[in-house]
């Protein structure tokens, strides 16, 4: 038996579950379940960005919108998930990367126990570093089901963080908050 199997029957024993056959594979299922939603340990989400393609000469601003966030919270070991809008923009000249790769940057991030602040912080300090643009922005909405089924109970509420890095015109800034709003409302 593996150490997460091992520490998942340890923690239904030590809350006093047994259902039955329901919970007889349990253990190894939930190790197997982690080792899957936690496979962001397993990669670099920043080398994504290795592969650049020459950009138009001002390519302007870069916006990604509606992209799938679900993650596991750090402080309770429960899900959060959401919406997140990564925003770009290139200096003249400078190279850009595939826009498929701004999704993969925020899923490799996602997929790790975090905090909703500091996945936003990681993609737009990859992008900094990686491809050195103007500016970088990145908004993230999510509802934690910390929040949903614990302590203050509040199924409603979604939390909005954002990283920038760099300048981002407070024009830019208007563009890309109302893209992640039509986004992230459905
Ligand atoms: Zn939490």
């Amino acid at each position: 038996m593996d150490a997460a199997t091992k520490a998942v029957e340890d923690l239904l024993g030590a809350l006093g579950i047994d259902e039955g056959e329901h919970t007889a594979d349990t253990p190894a299922r939930v190790a197997r379940a982690w080792g899957d939603m936690l496979w962001g340990y397993r990669s670099d989400p920043a080398e994504h960005l290795n592969t650049t393609f020459p950009a138009p000469e001002d390519p302007g601003l870069i916006i990604q919108a509606g992209i799938d966030v679900q993650s596991i919270c750090a402080h309770h070991l429960l899900p959060f998930g959401g919406t997140a809008t990564v925003a770009y923009r290139p200096m003249n000249g400078q190279r850009v990367v595939g826009l498929s790769k701004l999704t993969r940057v925020v899923y490799g991030y996602s997929a790790r126990a975090q905090i909703q602040e500091r996945i936003g912080q990681q993609v737009a300090d990859a992008i900094r570093d990686r491809l050195n643009p103007e500016g970088v922005a990145v908004i993230i909405s999510a509802s934690h089901d910390c929040i949903r089924l614990r302590g203050a109970r509040s199924p409603a509420s979604m939390t909005t963080t954002v990283a920038r890095r760099g300048v981002i015109s407070s024009s830019d800034m208007d563009l890309i908050q109302h893209l992640h709003l039509k986004a992230s409302s459905g």
